[in-house]
């Protein structure tokens, strides 16, 4: 299942126990989907960009790592954890604390409003983690009050807003402060341009993480084609022949379905990975790091619906990812645009399944084209989702225009 969930525990990251203790008491059962992707490489040291919607707990998605890797032994500041508002300063920092309760870490908060004098005597103490806003922050690092020299991990928590043109003198400045080896962590809902300036700038090969449910089908051609199932493989290559294929991803319902095709494929004359659930993940990354460096042009893999384990019941999670989506997500460039025909093979069960496979996320409004095999008994389906997701899906033409894809 490419799109499958990590199903990650907390105990999975080796944290401190003491650690361990703040997290579950302070309710979190696992990990959610930004936690299991940051959390583990926040700890390697990895610089990370990493993008999901409000709510989905990207403060304990950095808290965590950072947390862990203080050494209360040493009384210097090695952590900032830097917000654009006074209050996301107070909550980020009760978050600190809830956590972090049973760690002995001394957390700072720092904002705008306050009188200096205060914080000055604050940091004559011991202080291991500081929160605060960009001015706060600046003014007490020029003034030598507050010494970050030995903080090796940056934390920027709406990175857009931090990186907006007023912020960003003040952000350049106060990296100058902080040791050259480093880890700078961004967090944001949005990455405009100004996140990527910064990015190429001061991230060192930084891991991307993109959990914006923004799948849409704007932009995507729908088409079925009524096949017999024994029909399917013909039809596939008559696709083949007549498309003007840059990338494919075709979809089945089935780990052995995607092993044959891929065979069948191949033997067609064409270049083809595979991915499915029951290899191994690592090789799996590889296919699809290839596949994405354009190594091979078709992918044929089994895509089932990665479903959200929500945070608490009854929220909604926005946790899905899909193959495809990573694919336009993970790259930038051409890669994002490489891919400009999807073919279920085999037609999903339902609207999700669906839109996972054919969506694109909105934002990069390439064009592309989904082409459906439908079998006698897909009928009712192609029906329902079309009606479930309101949208078109019409019968193939004898030709299609290439202007679409
Ligand atoms: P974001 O910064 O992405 O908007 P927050 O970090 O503010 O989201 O978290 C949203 C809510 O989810 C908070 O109330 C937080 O306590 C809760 N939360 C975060 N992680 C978990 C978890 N693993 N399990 C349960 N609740 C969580
Ligand atoms: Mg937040």
């Amino acid at each position: 299942d490419v799109t499958a969930t990590k199903g990650n525990e907390f105990e999975d990251y080796f944290l401190k126990r003491e650690l361990l203790m703040g997290i579950f008491e302070a309710g979190f059962e696992r990990p959610s989907p930004i936690q299991e992707e940051a959390i583990p490489i926040a700890l390697t040291g990895r610089d990370i960009l990493a993008r999901a919607k409000n709510g989905t707990g990207k403060t304990a998605a950095f808290v965590i790592p950072t947390l862990e890797k203080v050494n209360n032994k040493k009384s210097k500041i090695q952590a900032l954890l830097l917000v654009p508002t006074r209050e996301l300063a107070l909550q980020t920092s009760q978050v600190c604390k809830t956590l972090g309760k049973h760690l002995g870490v001394q957390i700072m908060v720092t904002t705008g409003g306050t009188t200096l004098k205060d914080d000055i005597l604050r940091l004559s103490e011991t202080v291991h983690v500081v929160v605060g806003t960009p001015g706060r922050i600046l003014d007490l690092a020029s003034k030598g009050v507050a010494d970050f020299s030995e903080a090796s991990t940056f934390v920027m928590d709406e990175a857009d807003k931090l990186l907006s043109p007023e912020f960003t003198p003040i952000i350049d400045q106060l990296i100058s402060f902080f040791p050259s080896e480093r880890q700078i962590m961004l967090f944001s809902a949005t990455f405009p341009m100004i996140v990527k300036h910064f990015k190429d700038k001061y991230l060192v090969k930084p891991y991307e993480i993109n959990l914006m449910d923004e799948l849409t089908l704007r932009g995507v051609t729908q088409y079925y084609a009524f096949v017999e199932e024994k029909q399917k493989v013909h039809c596939l290559n008559t696709l083949f022949s007549k498309l003007q294929i840059n990338q494919s991803i075709i979809f089945c319902n089935s780990t052995n379905r995607v092993e044959l095709l891929a065979k069948k494929i191949t033997e067609l004359g064409y270049s083809c990975f595979y991915s499915h659930a029951k290899m191994l993940q690592s090789h799996r990354n590889r296919v699809f790091h290839d596949f994405r460096n354009g190594v091979c042009r078709n992918l044929v893999c089994s895509g089932k619906r990665r479903d959200g384990s929500g945070i608490g019941r009854n929220r909604k999670m926005l946790t899905r990812i899909t193959l495809y989506w990573r694919l336009d997500l993970l790259t930038r460039g051409i890669d994002i645009q490489a891919v400009n025909v999807v073919i279920n093979f085999d037609f999903p069960k339902n609207a999700e399944t669906y839109l996972h496979r054919i969506g694109r996320s909105g934002r990069f409004g390439h064009l592309g084209l989904a082409i459906n095999l439908i079998t006698y008994e897909d009928r009712f389906n192609l029906y329902k989702i079309e009606r479930e997701l309101g949208t078109e899906i019409q019968p193939i033409p004898p030709t299609i225009d290439k202007q679409l894809y």
